[in-house]
C-alpha cells in the first residue's frame, strides 16, 4: 500500500484529466481511474496546467543534450520529451527505447505524388513495428502507477502486439480479448511470443465490449483501449521528435492515415502544445487519409453534419485502419479544423500502388501507411497541396506486419474484400501496376544475366 501511495505521487503536479466537451468541462485528478467522463460520457484529455520549464530555448538544449545520453529515459524518443508528459521525474517508466524513428527523404514517392520533395516519418521502426509503442510506454507506466496487476485490450492487431510487449517489460499480466474467429495472424504471433493471454470469446465484438466494461470495475485490471488518454500523451511526443529532427522547421503539411483517429488526435495535441510553449510559431496543416471502405471520418468532413455516422461493415485490406466507429473522432476533428487540414479517402487500388512506390524508396510499410502517399497525390491534383510544399507523410506500421499483402500484390493475386457479391473475382482483383514478381531461371551465369537484363527492361519507366 505504501508503495502504491509513493507511486501515485509520480503524477506530475498541475496535471489533470479534463472532459473535451466544452459544454461539460468537468475535470478530475490524474490518477482517478476513469476511461470516459463520468459526468457526460465524453472523451478525456490530459491537461498540464503549469509547465515546469517554459523557456523554449532551454527545452530545446535539454532535449538535444539527452541525445548523447545512455540513460533509458533519455534514450527513449518519448521520455526524452518528458517535460511535455503528465508524469513526475521519478515515475517508474516502462520503456523499450521506443520512438527515435527515422525521417527519410523519399524522391521516388515525391515524384509519384507530383512533389519536389517528400519526407517520410517511419513510425513502423518502433520496437514492435508500429506507432502504437509511443503511446503504450506511457499507458503501461500509468498502469504501474495505479497498481494494476493485469492490463487488457480488445484487439489482435498492432495495439495487442504493443501492449503485450510493454506488459512483459513491466511484469504485468496481459489479456487480449477477441471474438472467436477474428484473429489476425501476423500480429498474433507477436502477442504469443510476448507471453500475453490471448482469449477468444464465444460471442461478437459487442459481447467483447460488454465484458470489458465489466472487467474495468475490478481495481486490479487496467484497460488500455483506444480512448485511454495516457496513450495519446505518449503519441503526442512524436510531434516534438519530428520537429526536433527538422531543427524546429515547421512543415507545411503533415499527413497521417485515419483509422481509430488516435494518431491524428495525438499529432494535433502535440503541435498545439508545442506552439503554446513557444517552441514553434505556427501549426502544420494536419490531413487525415482513410480507406474508402472504412471512411466515416471523411464522410463527416465532407458533409454538413457535425456528428459522425459509423459504418456498420467497414471493408479494406488495410486492416490497421478497418474501423467503422472511430472513438477519437472529436479530438481528431478539432485537430484538423484548428490546423486547416483536410480529410479524404482513397481506393484500395491507390493504396496498393502507393505502397509499392514507397517500397521503391527502400522503405517498407504496411498497407494502412500507404494511404498517406495516395492521399498526398490526390491533394496535389486537387490543388490543396502545392508542388513545392514541405510535406511529411507519417508511416504507421512496418512492412513485416503484413507480408501476404505484398506478396499477393506482386504476384497479381490481391483481391478486394469479399462483400461485393455483384462483382466477379476478376473485377475485384487489384491491378499490380508496379508489380515485381520473382522469376524462375536456370542455374547458369548466362541465364542470370539474361534475367537481370529482362528485369531492368521490364521496370524501366515504372514510375
Ligand atoms: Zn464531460
Amino acid at each position: 500500500m505504501i508503495e502504491t501511495e509513493k507511486l501515485q505521487s509520480a503524477a506530475r503536479k498541475g496535471a489533470r484529466q479534463r472532459c473535451i466537451d466544452p459544454a461539460c468541462g468537468a475535470s478530475f485528478e490524474l490518477n482517478e481511474r476513469f476511461y470516459v467522463c463520468p459526468s457526460c460520457g465524453g472523451l478525456l484529455d490530459v491537461v498540464l496546467e503549469s509547465s515546469t520549464d517554459p523557456d523554449p530555448e532551454r527545452l530545446r538544449d535539454l532535449w538535444t543534450k539527452r541525445l548523447a545520453s545512455f540513460e533509458p529515459g533519455d534514450r527513449s524518443g518519448v521520455w526524452r520529451y518528458r517535460e511535455l508528459l503528465p508524469f513526475a521525474a521519478d515515475a517508474p517508466i516502462v520503456t523499450l527505447a521506443e520512438g527515435n524513428t527515422p525521417l527519410y527523404d523519399a524522391p521516388v514517392s515525391a515524384a509519384y505524388c507530383g512533389l519536389e520533395t517528400l519526407t517520410l516519418k517511419h513510425q513502423g521502426c518502433n520496437p514492435t513495428g508500429s506507432f502504437k509503442d509511443t503511446g503504450m510506454t506511457t499507458a503501461v507506466t500509468q498502469a504501474v502507477i495505479l497498481g494494476a496487476r493485469t492490463v487488457v485490450c480488445a484487439s489482435t492487431g498492432n495495439t495487442a502486439a504493443s501492449l503485450a510487449a510493454y506488459a512483459a517489460r513491466a511484469e504485468l499480466q496481459c489479456a487480449i480479448l477477441v471474438p472467436r474467429g477474428q484473429i489476425s495472424h501476423n500480429k498474433l504471433a507477436q502477442s504469443l511470443d510476448y507471453g500475453a493471454a490471448v482469449l477468444e470469446l464465444d460471442g461478437n465484438f459487442d459481447d467483447a465490449m460488454r465484458v470489458i466494461r465489466e472487467l474495468a470495475e475490478d481495481e486490479s485490471i487496467y484497460l488500455v483501449n483506444s480512448i485511454n488518454p495516457f496513450r495519446i500523451e505518449g503519441q503526442k511526443t512524436v510531434a516534438a521528435e519530428l520537429l526536433h529532427q527538422r531543427g524546429w522547421r515547421v512543415p507545411d503539411h503533415v499527413v497521417v492515415p485515419g483509422g481509430n483517429l488516435g494518431n491524428s488526435s495525438a499529432f494535433g495535441k502535440g503541435f498545439r502544445e508545442l506552439k503554446d510553449l513557444g517552441l514553434i510559431d505556427r501549426l502544420p496543416q494536419l490531413s487525415v487519409v482513410q480507406a474508402e471502405g472504412a471512411a466515416p471520418f471523411a464522410g463527416l468532413f465532407g458533409s454538413e453534419s457535425d456528428v459522425l455516422t459509423p459504418i456498420e461493415h467497414p471493408q479494406t485490406l488495410a486492416t490497421a485502419i478497418k474501423i467503422g466507429a472511430p472513438v477519437s473522432w472529436k479530438k481528431a476533428l478539432r485537430a484538423v479544423l484548428e490546423s486547416e487540414g483536410s480529410v479524404l479517402s482513397v481506393s484500395e487500388q491507390e493504396i496498393a500502388d502507393a505502397k509499392a512506390i514507397i517500397g521503391r524508396d527502400g522503405v517498407g510499410c504496411e498497407p494502412a501507411s500507404a494511404t498517406t502517399v495516395a492521399g498526398i497525390k490526390r491533394l496535389i491534383s486537387d490543388g490543396f497541396i502545392g508542388p513545392d510544399a514541405d510535406v511529411v507523410a507519417v508511416l504507421t506500421g512496418h512492412i513485416l506486419k503484413d507480408t501476404d499483402y505484398a506478396i499477393n500484390y506482386h504476384q497479381e493475386k490481391l483481391y478486394t474484400h469479399d462483400r461485393a457479391p455483384d462483382k466477379t473475382k476478376e473485377e475485384r482483383r487489384i491491378a499490380a501496376t508496379y508489380s515485381n514478381p520473382p522469376a524462375r531461371v536456370k542455374a547458369t551465369k548466362a541465364a542470370i544475366l539474361e534475367g537481370l537484363r529482362r528485369h531492368e527492361q521490364e521496370h524501366a519507366g515504372d514510375y
